[in-house]
């Protein structure tokens, strides 16, 4: 095997993250090494509208005993596998000497984001979008009404290979007595930042952005969606509004327009990438509802596990052991190619 082509050199480059507070290393050109390592497959194939043993198809039973009724829009249930619940034990265990516990309690429930089994947000029309949106508004205002609740997470798990088994296309969401990790990083960085500078970090990161104007896949008066200088993944998108509000729920609704007109241009492109479903795991980042956070500025994240269409991310050495990761492309580089495509989806057959 000839390995005179082959550059050793390894160029690095670190990247400040100023909402994690830490440095993402960029090494570029290990997207070209061999890779001899596990493959994944990505079906492109046709799902039908209504599956009979889906969970989450109108009119369905579920493993709760029971049925969900002939939903015609977005349809919010409370979930039947939930990772935290209403019933957990009211006092722990204690542990020993360091050691401490306390009650994980939640609410857990899946958004259903629409009647139909294989409409994803890529192909949903756009008023569908908006009505998700609406619909995550209504859930704030309700779940924050709750007592305990201190922090609302609302994500979507998008393929197979970030564990969804059931294509049906859904959202979860954490109503918990506990602030997310990430959460409570981004909004300590945000609140030092504010009282360093005087500024407001997350819309000096949009100005940085606009600034560049690289990386930026969709900009319009009210929202922006970039791969931000400091992507941890190939592809990481960051969708924003514009105007700095704690929470998705005090979008006006020409916010929301617009937020779902941007949702929609990165899920097409996302799409049209590789022509094929392409996985992510989406969230929102949103301040925690047990005050007043002035300086939190409510985005959206849309983290993809692949690196090409074949090649996951795998989290190893750097980022498990080391605690920093190493992402394997540019963020200039994947920015350009998600600006290449087109923003219609590749499935809507062209009209000759
Ligand atoms: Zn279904």
């Amino acid at each position: 095997m000839s390995t005179t082509n082959v550059s050793h050199s390894l160029k690095w480059e670190e990247r400040w993250h100023p909402l994690r507070e830490e440095w993402v290393v960029i090494a570029a050109h290990r997207q070209g090494r061999p890779w001899r390592g596990e493959t994944v497959a990505i079906s492109d194939k046709d799902i039908p509208t209504y599956q009979y043993n889906c969970y989450l198809c109108p009119g369905n039973l579920r493993v709760s005993g029971e049925r969900n009724p002939n939903y015609r829009s977005v349809h919010v249930f409370d979930n039947d596998h939930p990772c935290v619940g209403q019933n957990a034990p009211e006092k722990p265990i204690a542990p020993a000497h360091l050691y401490q516990s306390r009650n994980a309690r939640g609410i857990a429930r899946v958004v259903c984001f629409n009647p139909l089994h294989n409409l994803t947000m890529a192909e949903m029309p756009l008023q569908n979008i908006e009505e998700i949106i609406a619909t995550w508004q209504d859930q704030v205002y309700a779940l924050r009404q709750r007592p305990n609740v201190k922090h609302l997470l609302f994500f979507e798990n998008r393929g197979e290979v970030v564990g969804v088994s059931n294509p049906h296309p859904h959202g979860q969401i954490y109503a918990t007595n506990f602030v997310f990790k990430t959460i409570e990083t981004e909004l300590l960085a945000m609140q030092r930042y504010k009282s360093e500078t005087g500024a407001e970090l997350f819309a000096a990161i949009i100005e940085a952005e606009q600034q560049d104007g690289r990386r930026i896949l969709f900009e319009d008066e009210h929202a922006i969606a970039f791969v931000p200088y400091f992507a941890r993944y190939a592809y990481e998108v960051y969708i924003a509004p514009k105007r700095r509000v704690s929470s998705i729920a005090e979008l006006t609704e020409d916010e929301v327009v617009s937020l779902a007109l941007t949702m929609k241009e990165v899920t097409v492109r996302y799409d049209n990438l590789w022509q094929l479903p392409f996985p992510y795991v989406m969230c929102m980042h949103q301040a925690p509802v047990d005050g007043e956070y002035p300086n939190f500025h409510f985005f959206i994240s849309f983290q993809p596990p692949l690196r090409n269409p074949t090649t996951l991310k795998y989290l190893a050495g750097p980022e498990i052991g080391g605690g920093n990761f190493i992402s394997d492309t540019l963020p200039e580089d994947t920015a350009l190619e998600l600006q290449k495509v087109s923003n219609t989806h590749y499935r809507i057959p062209k009209l000759a």
